[in-house]
């Protein structure tokens, strides 16, 4: 069998870093001497115990939440948020309002809509192909929260700055840029992110809720769709996705200790973006589609001169060990997904690979 590992920048699932799928692989087969695998044992065990609640207290202690939050694993991916959070945050007498910028945004107002809600959309880049991220919107002052985008995987960009609402709490669907660098969790009501883009393997959702959204769940919705049944069961109302929290756990670990925290990890990916960035700046060849102010630190988006070009490209990255730069397939073009894992060792390969590459066909 072959060691050899590609520069995985795969948009999810994506990259987990190598010392978390090493140690995944030693413990395998039997995990801290139970004879077991970490997928064979009981998620009422002691064992699975001490998982979850380290990934929690890691969670906590790399986000600074305070006694206010719960931190939840749900399965259903960052999709079932879509319709989680509003059937469980938004009463029928209020408003939520929803920023829109992008694809995940237009779901997660599909989602809303589709249950009835009243939301109002207050804000969209849509006029422009989502490329940026709108600025001086006017929130409503009463909404029951205000849901936004946090990164933009699809069209690559990012909030650089998260908005000052004044009304509601913030609701934001951090799944492609969870963890990824620091902030102030105090205006935030809830925060999701399906796990396969920064944290962990498909299968597993994390969600962060705040006492005062989880006291809005209101009784007539299925039990597996209250916040409150996860919440007070510690995620194990049922078999929660052991493997993805173990995992989860795992990279946890390596943020804290090998990395050293959040601002180490935005320094790295500040980085990482900006060495590609640098060489789209520098080129005629290269047009990243995202307007350069709300450019995204984790999704580079970029196009060629033509779309035969960004098939060759991508052919030739291929051929050089070079995976997952295809644009998503609703764009085209070209996306390099620079997660946590990605080294900036890939990174910088890559932008020498772009150089190249455009010396020979630009
Ligand atoms: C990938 C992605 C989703 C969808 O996640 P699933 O876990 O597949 O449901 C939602 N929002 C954002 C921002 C994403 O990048």
């Amino acid at each position: 069998m072959s060691e050899k590992r590609i520069h995985n920048f795969n948009a999810g699932p994506a990259a987990l870093p190598l010392p978390v799928l090493q140690e995944i692989q030693e413990s395998f087969l039997n995990f801290k001497g139970s004879g077991m695998s970490i997928t064979e044992v009981s998620h009422r065990s002691k064992w699975f115990d001490d998982v979850i609640n380290d990934a929690i207290a890691r969670i906590r202690r790399l986000l600074k939440l305070d006694d206010t939050y719960q931190v939840l694993f749900l399965q259903g991916g960052a999709s079932l948020q879509f319709a989680m959070i509003p059937m469980n945050c938004l009463t029928d007498s209020d408003s939520a309002d929803y920023v829109n910028t992008g694809t995940w945004a237009t779901k997660a107002i599909q989602e809303a809509q589709l249950l009835e809600k009243n939301i109002k959309v207050v804000a969209s880049s849509e006029d422009r192909g989502f490329c940026y991220i709108p600025e001086n919107i006017a929130y409503s002052p009463k909404a029951a929260y205000v849901h936004i985008t946090s990164n933009n995987t699809i069209k690559g960009t990012q909030w650089p700055v998260y908005p000052d609402v004044k009304g509601g709490p913030l609701v934001a669907d951090m799944s492609s840029d969870f963890m990824s660098r620091p902030f102030d969790v105090k205006p935030f009501g809830l925060i999701y992110a399906g796990a396969q883009k920064n944290i962990g393997p498909a299968g597993v959702c994390v969600v962060i809720i705040r006492d005062d959204m989880l006291k809005r769940t209101p009784k007539n919705i299925p039990t597996m769709l209250k916040y409150t049944t996860h919440a007070s069961k510690n995620s194990m109302y049922n078999t929660p996705p052991c493997f993805g929290v173990y995992t989860i756990q795992l990279v946890m670990k390596w943020l804290e200790e090998t990395i050293g925290g959040l601002e180490n990890m935005d320094a790295i990916n500040r980085k990482k973006a900006k060495c590609l960035y640098d060489v789209m700046d520098k080129s005629r060849f290269y047009q990243g589609t995202a307007d350069l102010s709300s450019r995204s630190l984790m999704n580079v988006t970029f196009r060629l001169p033509s779309e035969d070009l960004e098939k060759q490209f991508v052919q030739e990255a291929l051929a050089n060990d070079f995976g997952g730069l295809k644009g998503h397939r609703s764009v085209g073009g070209c996306r390099a997904s620079i997660y946590n894992a990605t080294t900036l060792a890939s990174v910088q390969t890559l932008a020498d690979f772009m150089i190249t590459f455009e010396r020979k066909n630009g």
